[in-house]
C-alpha cells in the first residue's frame, strides 16, 4: 500500500528548509505518521492551511520508507481558537506532546486518537478549568496505556483502610501496614482519591461542571507527574514545564 487516505490530527508542525513543513500526524488506524508537506510554507500552497498544529483533516499520504509525503489535504476542523489563545495553545501543545511521546510510529491506537480529539474539542469550547481537563487527560492516557492507578482498597492485601499512601512504582494505593519505609509513595487525601476516580471515568466534555480546590489540584498534578514520569519514560516534557510556569505566575 503506497497511498493511504485517512483522517488525522496534526500534532507537530515545523518548518523544514525554505518551503517544506515537517509534520507528525496522528491517525486513528495507522497511528503516528511522520511526514513532509512539500512547498507548504509557500503562501500559494493549497496545503499551507491544512498542515498547521491542531488541524483535523482528511489527508492523502504517499507512504515512503521513513517519511510519508502529504499529497492532498482537506480541513475537517481547524481548531482555530487553539492557535489564537496562549493558554489553549499551551495545553493543546502539551496534549500533543504527551500523546506523541507515548505512541510508537505507525502503531494504531484509535482510543488515544479519539481522546486527543475530544480534548481539542473541550479546549475549543473553553468552558471548564483547563488544569482539570489536563489532569483528566493525563489519567485517561495512563489508563489507556495500561497504567491506571489502582484506587480500590490496598493493592497488596486487598483490605480497606482509613488512610492510604499512593505508590507510583507499585501503581496504586497501599495501606499503612503494607507501605514499606523506603517505598515510593505519596500522601493522598480522601478527597483526592475520589477526585482521581472521577477524572478517570468522566467524559472530557462533562468536566466543565467539576470544580477542584487549588490545594487538591496541586496534589493531583504532583501525583500524575510521578505516575507519568515513572511509567511512560517521558524524559523532559517542554510544554509541561511551560504550563507549570504559567500556573506559578497565576498563583502570585
Ligand atoms: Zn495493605
Amino acid at each position: 500500500m503506497k497511498n493511504l487516505r485517512t483522517e488525522g490530527l496534526v500534532i507537530r508542525s515545523g518548518n523544514y528548509g525554505e518551503a517544506d513543513k515537517l509534520l507528525t500526524i496522528l491517525t486513528p488506524d495507522a497511528g503516528k505518521i511522520p511526514s513532509i508537506a512539500r512547498g507548504a510554507c509557500k503562501t500559494k500552497s493549497k496545503l499551507a492551511a491544512c498542515v498547521q498544529l491542531f488541524i483535523r483533516g482528511e489527508f492523502l499520504f504517499y507512504m515512503g520508507k521513513t517519511l510519508a509525503t502529504v499529497t492532498q489535504a482537506e480541513i475537517k476542523n481547524s481548531f482555530y481558537s487553539l492557535r489564537e489563545d496562549l493558554f489553549k495553545y499551551s495545553y493543546g501543545q502539551y496534549f500533543c506532546e504527551l500523546s506523541g511521546k507515548l505512541l510508537e510510529e505507525k502503531v494504531p491506537s484509535p482510543e488515544i486518537y479519539w481522546l486527543l480529539l475530544s480534548a481539542f474539542k473541550a479546549l475549543e469550547e473553553g468552558e471548564g478549568d483547563m488544569e482539570v481537563l489536563a489532569r483528566s487527560f493525563e489519567l485517561k492516557l495512563l489508563s489507556l496505556s495500561g497504567y491506571q492507578p489502582h484506587l480500590e482498597g490496598c493493592l497488596a492485601c486487598g483490605g480497606e483502610a482509613p488512610s492510604y499512601r499512593l505508590d507510583y512504582r507499585e501503581g496504586g494505593l497501599l495501606c499503612s501496614r503494607c507501605t514499606s519505609s523506603q517505598g515510593h509513595s505519596l500522601k493522598i487525601s480522601l478527597g483526592v482519591r475520589s477526585l482521581l476516580k472521577k477524572l478517570i471515568t468522566s467524559d472530557l466534555s462533562r468536566l466543565k461542571i467539576l470544580k477542584i480546590q487549588p490545594p487538591h489540584k496541586k496534589e493531583i498534578a504532583f501525583i500524575n507527574k510521578k505516575f507519568l514520569e515513572y511509567n511512560m519514560n517521558l524524559g523532559s516534557c517542554k510544554s509541561l514545564a511551560f504550563l507549570e510556569g504559567l500556573a506559578g505566575e497565576e498563583d502570585h
